[in-house]
């Protein structure tokens, strides 16, 4: 008799404690680590992992009621690595095994009844069980029951004591999802000598499809099906004979040539992923260095040396490009991300625990896939906020990289044109190891960049979003053929609206910040709740008429343009227009064929896109993203213009860059007008050691929100007192700041607080953390508790 010990699948810290179940004779050939069981835990029927499988040890244990999965869905490493980041990111071991394993494997159907004995046994059951005669006649006559329709026959107590006895059995099974039939194509798997012989005479449709597929290569899916009969492919596949698999755009193994300094480059990667141990290195290289060859380079190197790939992005949609490349060079490849359907995901899951894919691209939940003997793991943008998960387990991909790469001896490469600060100071201060791409390959040239400050313009000027300068620059690139991109960090038509009589603004009911008018709804909209109204046409507390609105987002920009240029074809790209299937694809297809003269759009534009004629980039309103109260906004004001200048000037044309600005002599923008990450790191580095921010401090920001407006005031108060006993208990060193109401104040109707705790050890407010959270009861308010955020806002 077998024991499991199991992992109950509740978020609460206490179910990180594991609990025994006995394994009953008929699971026990099937019960494997890493599988998810059905167990009864304190009357309720619950779902949980198997971390352990022993010989049955002496003391009465429950049985556990039935096996879930098939196939584990976690191995013992990717394990280590959930027990790291549940004590790492303040979380419990289940909440983040759900984090690592595909959510597309949380498709359950209903708990089903079904009996464990035949119709012959009946007599014998039901004498020993009279009581419920009438449910186990039922199982027998319908095969099985719905748990509802079961305990409509028989009480809860009565079904366990069944299921304990091994007379009745409750299945719940994962559903495995079929691929759906467009883009895949069937394949031959590796046949032993001489089967397919055996096959012709038991098995002839199974042999004609085998025949088929040796003669003709991988076959659509839709075709072979019209000449095989689906059940004999079928058992094909669960054979393994064939597999169905995505259909591959064809391999072009010819690799580009790389300039002395990419390989160089290429060349220490490659001395590095040989040691074949733990290492980090930062790929520093101004935008259009040609950092992607080398990464490819690098990966093809690695492949070929058998080991496992794995290249994270911050968002699929916006790299594209990325993604079609490396389909094109490497033939066992996954693809990872949110959008993707979830038979697909399970699929790739099931390939990459087999070792079918050598390298997995994906976004930040790609961080977990299945892959061993990694080799290599490269993280493109690694300064994006993107990599942080922003709810429990709040985990950063990048920490949670490093913390693999440790484990499984990888190379770890950080690409960028803008590092982070903090990615920066490790690689200066010698804690990684860093290259520099200083050059762009060919003969394309890093963009002139304009600061245009527009403090003293003439009135009839101020009124356009656009400045004078701006409005003449795309009126020569439009008479030349070439095509621009104007950023503007806000969606939208005007973000503020205010009564002119009384000086009330127009703001959400339920947060405190204001309503964004939307001109093509005709809406007001909240971006935090996403409340909704028709426009108002006259103040909501004085009634009256003069209500103006104020500021300009994408939408307005758009209008001007438009009024500005009439013959210009104008398109727009923000959330609003990307969340319509196929609208953005549409964008981005004519921007590449030219039939876009001037697009429109938030940051999303700035990002990833290579448009090779684009050779105007204007950026207005940079001021707003510098006085966003956080640390990091002059960071993020830099990469910004970085990125979008990137943009500009990609190819044979040179490119332009104009920065509207009422703050013209500002440091951080004049460093990056200039491009000189160096000097703005010099000078941002200074800023956070007096500040105290990091790399310097750790930093554990934990916001506390209430319905009660009191309430959230008084629980902070609470909390500061309870830090404090802490630390007093501990002798150590610690600042807190606040309590301070947050940036946001009011979301959702919840009134919000925070503090900010900073310390020079992790371990230390981790210590704290947990402490907080183990009295988390004891507070009348939701405690939200983030380490290393990545916005304080
Ligand atoms: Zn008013
Ligand atoms: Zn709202």
């Amino acid at each position: 008799m077998l024991t499991a010990e199991v992992l109950i699948n509740l978020p609460s810290p206490r179910f990180n404690q594991a609990f025994s179940y006995s394994v009953p004779e008929h699971l026990s050939a099937q019960i494997e680590f890493g599988q998810r069981v059905l167990v009864e835990f304190n009357r309720r029927l619950l779902e949980a992992y198997v971390i352990d499988i022993n010989e049955h040890i002496s003391g009465e244990v429950k049985p556990l009621l039935e096996i879930l999965d098939d196939e584990p869905v976690f191995d013992a490493r990717l394990y280590q690595l959930a027990l790291w980041m549940a004590d790492y990111y303040l979380s419990s071991v289940p909440q983040v095994l759900n984090t690592i394993i595909p959510g597309s494997m949380d498709k359950k159907g209903p708990v089903e009844v079904m009996a464990r004995f035949t119709a012959e046994d009946l007599p014998e059951v039901i004498h020993r069980e009279p009581q419920v005669e009438e449910l186990l006649q039922e199982l027998i006559a319908q095969g099985g029951l719905k748990l509802p329709d079961a305990l409509k026959l028989a009480g809860y107590e009565e079904l366990m004591a069944l299921a304990q006895q091994g007379l009745i059995g409750m299945v719940q099974k994962y559903t495995a999802y079929r691929p759906g039939k467009d883009g895949y194509v069937y394949e031959l798997a590796e046949l032993k000598e001489g089967l397919e012989e055996q096959m012709q005479k038991r098995a002839p449709r199974q042999a004609q499809a085998v025949k088929y597929l040796r003669e003709n290569g991988p076959t659509d899916q839709v075709t072979l099906e019209g000449i095989i009969p689906a059940a004999s492919l079928k058992t094909l596949l669960k054979k393994d004979y064939i597999k169905l698999v995505r259909k591959k755009p064809e391999i072009t193994p010819g690799t580009l040539n790389l300039t002395p300094e990419q390989n160089h480059a290429l060349q220490e990667i490659s001395i590095a992923g040989q040691q074949g141990s733990f290492q980090e290195i930062l790929l520093y290289g101004v935008t259009g260095s040609g950092k992607t060859e080398i990464y490819l380079q690098a990966a093809e190197e690695m492949i070929a040396r058998g080991r496992k790939v794995l290249v994270l992005v911050p968002e699929i949609a916006l790299t594209s490009h990325l993604v079609d490349i490396f389909a094109a060079r490497i033939a066992r490849l996954a693809v990872i991300h949110s959008a993707i359907l979830s038979s697909e995901r399970y699929q790739q899951f099931k390939a990459i625990k087999k070792g079918e894919i050598d390298l997995v691209l994906g976004t930040r939940s790609a961080v977990f896939a299945p892959l061993s003997g990694m080799g290599l793991i490269i993280i493109d943008e690694e300064q994006e906020n993107s990599y942080k998960n922003e709810e429990t387990p709040r985990y950063h991909a990048r920490e949670v990289a490093r913390q693999r790469g440790i484990m499984e001896g990888a190379l770890l490469v950080l690409g960028t044109a803008t590092p982070a600060i903090e990615t920066f100071y490790q690689a200066v201060s010698g804690q990684m190891g860093m290259l520099v791409l200083e050059n762009r390959p060919g003969q394309a040239q890093l963009p002139e960049i304009i600061i245009d400050d527009r403090r003293g313009e003439p009135r009839k000027d101020s009124r356009f979003s656009l400045s004078p300068l701006l409005r003449g620059k795309l009126t020569e690139k439009i008479a030349s053929g070439e095509q621009s991109i104007i950023l503007i960090n806000r969606r939208g038509y005007s973000p503020v609206t205010i009564c002119r009589q009384c000086g009330t603004i127009f703001s959400c009911p339920s947060c405190s910040v204001a309503l964004n008018y939307h001109q093509d709804r005709r809406k007001e909209l909240c971006h935090y709740c996403g409340f909704e109204k028709e426009i108002s046409r006259c103040c909501g507390k004085c009634g009256s008429k003069y209500v103006q609105q104020f500021g300009y987002g994408t939408q307005k920009v758009e209008e001007e343009i438009k009024n500005l240029f009439p013959r210009a074809q104008v398109a727009r790209l923000d959330m609003d227009v990307s969340q319509k299937r196929g609208q953005r694809q549409d964008i981005l297809d004519r921007m590449k064929n030219k039939s876009i003269d001037i697009l429109i759009g938030t940051q999303m534009v700035a990002k990833g896109f290579d448009f090779p004629h684009v050779s105007l980039v204007g950026i207005i309103d940079i001021d707003n993203m510098l006085s966003i109260p956080d640390y990091r906004a002059a960071e993020r004001c830099f990469q910004l213009i970085v990125q979008a200048a990137g943009r500009a000037g990609r190819a044979l044309l040179p490119g332009e860059v104009v920065i509207q600005t009422f703050n013209g002599d500002h440091e951080v923008i004049k460093y990056a007008a200039r491009q000189d990450y160096f000097n703005f790191y010099k000078h941002e580095i200074s800023s956070r050691r007096i500040l105290e921010y990091p790399p310097f401090k750790e930093i554990m920001r934990i916001v506390i929100s209430s319905s009660r407006e009191d309430q959230a005031d008084r629980e902070t108060g609470i909390l500061k007192e309870l830090i404090e006993e802490i630390i007093d208990a501990t002798e150590t060193d610690l600042d807190i700041l606040g309590p301070a109401p947050a940036p946001y104040y009011k979301i959702k109707d919840r009134y919000r607080y925070q503090l900010l705790l900073k310390a020079d050890d992790f371990w230390l407010l981790n210590s704290i953390g947990r402490q907080i959270l183990a009295r988390r009861n004891e507070f009348n308010a939701r405690l939200e508790l983030d380490i290393n955020p990545v916005s304080i806002i």
